[in-house]
């Protein structure tokens, strides 16, 4: 596999192991009928630690996470030698595309922005980088 040092943005793919887009699949079908959210980790430009968050909002149309818990899970990505690469969050019913909310609301714009879809019978994973006002769709690409 080609390594990376970016978050993977800049190449344009954002690069998940399998096992973390398992647990992410299942965390948030979990929380439906509600939007579930969380953070990802890694190194390497590879996300490989997921940390499901708590959707304070307990919306189907919405997420935000709390702020003490963002900068707990933060002090732990440190601890892990890891860097903070992407968020994911899911539409319960909404096609996997940041709504206006996603883009206005968003305060990393460094980071990949994984949104997974429940629309349809199956699940549709997809990834962004949200820069101002602008969405740049990013290939996703899974690595055992
Ligand atoms: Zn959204």
């Amino acid at each position: 596999m080609e390594k990376t040092n970016d978050p993977g943005l800049i190449s344009g793919t954002f690069y998940i192991t399998n096992h973390v887009r398992q647990k992410l699949i299942s965390h948030c079908k979990r929380e439906l009928p509600y939007e579930a959210c969380g953070l990802l980790s890694g190194g390497n430009g590879i996300a490989e630690t997921i940390w499901p968050m708590e959707n304070v909002n307990r919306s189907s149309f919405s997420f935000s996470m709390d702020l003490d818990q963002i900068r707990h899970v933060f002090e732990l990505i440190d601890r892990r030698n890891e860097d903070f690469i992407g968020i994911y969050h899911s539409h319960p019913t909404d096609s996997a595309y940041p709504s206006e909310g996603d883009i206005t609301l968003n305060n990393y714009p460094e980071v990949g922005h994984l949104i997974i879809s429940f629309a349809n019978s199956t699940p549709e994973l997809k990834c962004f980088q949200l820069t101002g006002k602008k969405v740049f769709p990013i290939q996703l690409k899974f690595v055992n």
